[in-house]
């Protein structure tokens, strides 16, 4: 599938280098057909890089990375990323090694591979590690876009609330945002955990019957869009420590 290196340079969050890659034939059942983004380090395999802490350079203070070890195999003990690393990670990683994919550069060439699509910052990765002026293209001509970001408040890190949901993993995190015009994407243990008046169910989630996909919904944009902040229910292979992690 076509894919372009659009980024290849030090990581926001902690200097060292990462790459973004473009994805731009895609189909997922939640997403839809969106430019896909994978946010990685250029010199680690995603699992090691997982299991090893160095994952911070992408992925920050997320909770969700679990606890780094010093075993020789594997992921970080009690991850809870809904991203399953042996998947779409690890295939571009090895893509990307094999010199797979040619290196886009300049605003109008980014430009052109968001045009008239939607585009997701961060399939893999938080978006906040990564310069904004690469999304402020990619972007530009876009029909819209998906963000989250966890790190808020860590040094170095370009969250625009305008761009960004903020990923909140409690209520009293989503309150704080929320105090700061801030639109929030919650995961929760149970539905009956959406603050109402502030909070709506994600559309796309099994619980609200999977009416719509993210490329026609549009709504995990950031305060670009006047609307209520989502939640949606712990789902993927994780699921069971997630909900023990957003209950704790
Ligand atoms: S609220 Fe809309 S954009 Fe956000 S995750 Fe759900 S379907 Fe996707």
């Amino acid at each position: 599938m076509p894919s372009h290196i659009i980024y290849q340079g030090p990581s926001l969050l902690d200097g060292q280098e990462i790459i973004v890659v473009a994805q731009t034939k895609t189909s997922n059942r939640k997403t839809g057909d969106m430019v896909q983004t994978y946010i990685l380090r250029a010199d680690i395999d995603p699992i090691s890089a997982s299991r090893t802490g160095q994952d911070f350079s992408i992925c920050g203070n997320c909770p969700h990375r679990g606890k780094a070890h010093d075993g020789d195999k594997g992921q970080a003990k009690d991850r809870t990323c809904y991203v399953t690393l042996a998947h779409g990670p690890r295939s571009v990683y090895a893509a990307f090694k094999r010199g797979v994919y040619d290196t886009v550069t300049g605003h109008e060439a980014i430009k052109a591979i968001g045009k008239g699509r939607m585009v997701r910052i961060g399939t893999y990765g938080d978006g906040a590690a990564v310069p904004s002026y690469i999304w402020d293209s990619l972007c530009e001509d876009a029909t819209g876009w998906t963000a989250y970001t966890h790190q808020n408040g860590v040094d170095g890190a370009a969250t625009d609330p305008k761009r960004f949901m903020t990923s909140a993993d409690s209520k009293a995190e989503a309150a704080a945002a929320w105090a700061m015009g801030q639109r929030t994407f919650r995961v929760i243990a149970d539905v009956a955990d959406v603050v109402a008046g502030k909070e709506i169910l994600c559309p796309a989630s099994d619980e609200m019957g999977k009416r719509t996909t993210c490329d026609l919904c549009g709504l995990c944009a950031g305060a670009s869009k006047k609307a209520k902040s989502i939640a949606i229910v712990a789902h993927g292979t994780s699921a069971k420590k997630a909900k023990a992690l957003v209950a704790a």
